[in-house]
């Protein structure tokens, strides 16, 4: 069966939303427009794209020195530091530090531009 759900809206909230893929594909009549240029878009029309972005801080394990190994007094002072630093942040600036999810949308000339150089100012 196919579903006429239409991604028709750009959802940005505070406190992420727990089920993005619902509300990205609800059927709001909030209207859209390219982010870029602010173009109307027209769910259905074949003009524009959604764009997810996900950003995940480096996932790769802390990389530890013999040398840090061999200090454990400064090992447990910076894990002592970094367990402080994160007493005064809430949950959601935590998840935000490590973990980002957008979905944005763009008209088509504004997405071959986009896509050719996404990190370009
Ligand atoms: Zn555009």
């Amino acid at each position: 069966m196919v579903s006429n759900e239409r991604p028709n809206r750009f959802e940005k909230e505070d406190d992420a939303t727990q089920n993005d893929e619902a509300v990205e594909l609800s059927s709001s009549d909030a209207p859209l427009f390219c982010l870029r240029c602010g173009k109307h878009l027209t769910p259905g029309s074949g003009d524009f794209y959604l764009v997810r972005i996900e950003g995940i801080a480096d996932p790769w394990p802390p990389s530890i020195s013999a040398e840090d190994l061999a200090d454990v007094e400064h090992l447990a002072s910076e894990m002592q530091r970094l367990i402080e630093q994160s007493a005064n942040l809430s949950e959601q600036e935590l998840m935000d530090q490590v973990y980002r999810a957008e979905t944005i949308f763009l008209c088509t000339p504004c997405f071959r531009t986009w896509i050719e150089r996404p990190a370009a100012e």
